[in-house]
């Protein structure tokens, strides 16, 4: 369970249920609480470095109310952002948060829920008769401070409640015992992100183990949920293919290849900006992240500007093994894309 170091209460949390009643609790633990209006939250982290920044903003908990209800647009895997939370206690090296979040390192989480769920409402008004997809963690992870908000609980029972609408979200962490009995009409897709044990443990600081993530999405599945995989970023190194299909193969052993409901499969390939690859760096700068430019193939992105992926060879590679491998073992798996 998440415990941060300290506590920031913005003006106005406090005029909220959730907000008193998380106050009352943060109370009677041993860390610090701060009262601060909302353009001085930063000033409360500390931290003289990037580095040191990113530490205290992981340890950070802010907890304030969402003022502008003007959801983003979250293409092509949704249509809007469902902001519940920002921000992610995990420290994944390669994270896109670390660029996104720039010198705001810190978990957000907001105590109006209802009033986003009521925004919800409009935009699918709006859409209507089509459907309208949201996604939940464009901007975070937001399993971890689910025990603080119930946020995701909410969202749940919200879609499950709707005709015209879904919801999906993606995690790296395991805590997700509660939402196993709610009523979730298969509305809400969890997807999980997994990748092999050494690039976790590498890379993918204070999140959950592979074997973990793969038992709690097998609870999820079992409860009847649509569940999917985010296996990315794909490295090449030494021995990838050996442990990619031991990630597989031990995926495949908690999903029979005879389920009746797909498994699907999002295959990423490893990419970095030269933004992103200056700011790792900055935050970790003892990285050995593979981002030597002169081992990748420079390519301009649908957003304008330009990423270093894969040479055309070695994707072709990464395409022809996930592609074998994922129909080899998942009778009733459906790779979505592999880029
Ligand atoms: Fe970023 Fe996801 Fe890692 Fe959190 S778990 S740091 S959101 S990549």
């Amino acid at each position: 369970m998440f415990v941060p170091q300290r506590v920031i209460f913005e003006t106005g949390s406090l005029d909220y249920p959730l907000g008193r009643q998380l106050y009352e609790s943060f109370k009677a633990g041993n860390l610090q609480i701060i009262e601060s209006s909302l353009n001085k939250v930063k000033s409360h982290i500390p931290g003289e470095t990037t580095a040191a920044l990113y530490q205290s903003g992981k340890n950070t908990l802010v907890v304030g109310v969402k003022k502008s209800l003007s959801f983003q647009s979250c293409k092509p895997s949704a249509h809007y952002q469902l902001p519940l939370v920002s921000g992610c206690i995990g420290q994944c090296e390669y994270c896109y948060l670390n660029t996104q979040l720039g010198d705001k390192p810190f978990i957000r989480i907001h105590v109006n829920l209802e009033d986003i769920f009521r925004q919800a409402d409009k935009y699918i008004g709006e859409r209507l008769p089509e459907e309208t997809i949201f996604e939940g963690s464009a901007t975070s992870d937001p399993v971890p401070v689910e025990p603080y908000t119930g946020a995701l609980k909410m969202a749940i029972r919200y879609f499950a409640a709707q005709e015209k609408a879904r919801f999906r979200f993606v995690t790296k962490y395991t805590d997700i015992d509660d939402l196993l009995t709610l009523e979730h009409k298969n509305r809400t897709e969890i997807r999980f992100s997994l990748n092999t044990e050494s690039i976790i443990k590498k890379y993918e600081h204070k999140t959950a183990s592979a074997k973990k993530r793969i038992g709690a999405s097998a609870k999820l599945y079992s409860a009847g949920y649509p569940v999917g995989f985010i296996i990315a970023p794909v490295f090449i190194y030494e021995g990838w293919e050996k442990e990619y299909r031991e990630l597989l193969s031990a995926l495949r052993q908690e999903f029979p290849a005879s389920a009746s409901n797909p498994v699907t499969f999002e295959v990423i390939s490893h990419r970095y900006t030269t933004k992103a690859r200056n700011k790792i760096t900055e935050i970790f700068p003892e990285t050995t992240l593979d981002m030597d430019n002169g081992n990748r193939q420079f390519k301009y992105g649908q957003f304008g500007y330009g990423k270093y992926v894969y040479p055309r060879e070695t994707m072709s590679q990464i395409k022809e093994f996930f592609q074998k491998e994922i129909s080899e073992l998942f009778e009733n798996g459906e790779i979505k894309y592999i880029i």
